[in-house]
């Protein structure tokens, strides 16, 4: 069995949960201390307002820790406003969170005329099948580091990537009934244990 956290201070945290508990072996666990963070091999970092879990990382004092642990090693999955806490740069914004992954993201970047859409696509590194993307209010990759690779693109514009033990989405598999993205999150943990 493995322990696969996600981080529980604001945003769409049961969903990721629920879709967790339907994978076979996987134990999914709530973290909000380094109590709880140190019991998990793996974290998600789930949508929700990247400012607002970016102050709460600093108030519940738990942005070092996990600095910590993805720089030794523990896989670890942003998701929409989790992709902004990840990343090294914000355009526009002089305010970043965890800066672990090499890449710029613009917030909101689908923005006012389109807040919330889904299309599915093949991403053909994590799934056979096509797979549904849900963007809400989401960020797009605008640049990317050497060693990021990219897994998927909207209409050129750079949706999915992972670097190293990191991985990251604008949009929501949470949000959707295929369960492809967190198994291969789970494939990245037991890959690395
Ligand atoms: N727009 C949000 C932010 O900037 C992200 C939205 C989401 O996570 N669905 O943090």
């Amino acid at each position: 069995m493995v322990n696969v956290g996600v981080l529980a201070l604001q945003g769409s945290v049961i969903e990721h949960v629920k879709i967790l508990s339907g994978i076979e072996g996987v134990i999914p666990c709530e973290v909000r201390t380094v109590e709880e963070l140190d019991k998990v091999s793996g974290l998600i970092l789930p949508g929700g307002e990247s400012t607002t879990i970016g102050k709460l990382l600093k108030d519940f004092e738990m942005a070092e820790p996990i600095k910590h642990r993805v720089k030794a090693g523990m896989p670890v999955w942003g998701t929409c406003a989790g992709m902004i806490l990840m990343a090294k740069k914000i355009v526009d914004e002089d305010n970043t969170h965890l800066e672990l992954m090499d890449i710029t993201v613009r917030r909101n970047a689908y923005g006012s005329q389109l807040d919330s859409f889904s299309v599915s696509s093949n991403i053909p590194s994590v799934s056979d099948d096509s797979i549904p993307m849900v963007f809400i209010r989401a960020p797009w990759v605008e640049c990317i580091g050497s060693d990021v690779e990219v897994l998927a693109e909207l209409d050129g514009r750079i949706v999915a990537v992972k670097e190293s033990n990191m991985l990251a989405t604008s949009f929501h598999p949470e949000l959707s009934a295929n369960n492809a993205f967190h198994k291969y999150f789970v494939k990245m943990i037991e890959n690395n244990r």
